[in-house]
């Protein structure tokens, strides 16, 4: 079955019991035992619950990993990830993340001795270079990355990273199970801030994670039980009705993407563009390779953070706002806002400049989010 037929259907069968076309939100926190140690799979709400099941067997499915774990936010599975790197563990991490993974992973370097180092995944040397140098536990990408829109090639990075003895993980949160499954590319894990495209309405907060195979799968789940970052039933049941329109949505925020990120490239005060889907993008054509579309993000540069402030403030459709992935269209000022944690100078470096703004296209009509940005321009 192909991805929008699976997205409905993959493991979400009618409710036995009541026939119910979608999982009823079960609420119980707690399930009658036949006998002390016997039950009829769930015993306490942290432990499962069979809204979240079949979420999580919808993420599994979509991502063709053996395993979905739900979490209560995109950082919740990110911490419920890292507690199984004791200190001492070396993570190789993409040097542009989410502003948030920045800022956790850096929390867990200088608290618990992790040893992250953060290389330019864009090229293969990097990685190469660095494992040379002493194995690693994890490496760790997003693609694409937020808020550059780079491109890792995680075929080859996986392949890199398995002869050192390292996992991969790979945030897939820009580009979601529509449009890229990691794990078919070699990847043995993938993060998801489901509060983004998956639910897709700005209206519930997520995280997940999906396992390739069933051991790493059972240490995760084990993790996820001690952890206890975990979702509410009926944060559950909205991911899994966002999900159910993913790929529909997947096409029309790239309708959107393409109609601004086209206006954009003629703009004589944009100084660059970072969409994949343009092919003046350095990665085009491992995107086109990698990837089954280009995706709802773009972000572009003017002149400062003044002339990023002013365009802000002429937009209309356009709300300026945090996050990502949703109906309707978000900017953000990275500088500002969703990247302010990461320090400015290590943020210059990285090349999210204060001119830096990101777009999150939503699905209103292209051609009028295209009139927005070109009027937004005019008063650079
Ligand atoms: C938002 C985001 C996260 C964090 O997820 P939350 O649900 O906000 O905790 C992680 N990675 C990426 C790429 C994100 O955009």
């Amino acid at each position: 079955m192909k991805f929008d037929t699976r997205a409905i259907h993959g493991r979400q069968p009618p409710d036995p019991l009541t026939g119910a076309v979608n999982v009823p939100v079960y609420l119980s926190t707690t399930f009658a035992q036949e006998s002390p140690g016997r039950s009829k799979g769930y015993v306490y709400g942290r432990t499962g619950n069979p809204t979240r099941a079949s979420l999580e067997g919808a993420l599994a499915e979509l991502e063709g990993g053996a395993t979905g774990l739900a979490f209560s936010s995109g950082l919740g599975a990110l911490v419920t990830l890292l507690e199984k790197f004791g200190s001492g563990s070396r993570i190789l991490a993409i040097d542009d993340v989410y502003g948030g993974t920045w800022r956790l992973l850096d929390h867990h370097r200088r608290r618990f001795g992790l040893r992250v180092e953060f290389l330019d995944m864009t090229r293969r040397e990097p990685l190469e270079r660095a494992l040379e140098g002493g194995s690693a536990d994890l490496v760790y990408l997003e693609s694409p990355t937020n808020p550059l829109l780079k491109i890792a090639d995680i075929r080859t990075l996986s392949r890199i990273a398995h002869r050192a003895g390292a996992l991969v993980a790979v945030d897939n949160t820009f580009a979601t199970p529509a449009l890229q499954r990691p794990i078919e590319l070699g990847a043995d894990i993938v993060l998801h801030s489901t509060t983004k495209y998956l639910g897709g309405h700005s209206d519930v907060l997520g995280g997940a994670l999906i396992l390739r195979n069933e051991a790493l799968g059972r240490e995760v789940a084990w993790l996820q039980n001690s952890v206890g970052a975990v979702p509410s039933p009926f944060d559950c049941f909205l991911i899994l009705r966002g999900i159910h329109s993913l790929g529909a949505r997947m096409r029309a925020h790239e309708a959107s993407a393409r109609a601004v990120a086209e206006v954009l490239a003629r703009a004589r005060k944009v100084r660059r563009v970072f969409y994949p889907g343009l092919a003046s993008h350095p990665q085009h054509r491992l995107a086109r390779r990698q990837m089954d579309g280009f995706g709802g993000m773009v972000s572009f540069e003017l002149a400062g953070a003044g002339a990023a402030g002013r365009f802000a403030r002429a937009l209309r459709i356009f709300t300026l706002a945090e996050s990502l992935g949703g109906v309707e269209s978000l900017a953000d000022h990275p500088a500002s806002m969703t990247h302010a944690s990461v320090p400015r100078a290590l943020r210059r470096a990285g090349g999210v400049s204060d001119g830096l703004v990101r777009l999150s296209c939503g699905i209103e009509d292209p051609a009028d989010l295209a009139d927005d940005v070109r009027r937004a321009l005019a008063r650079v």
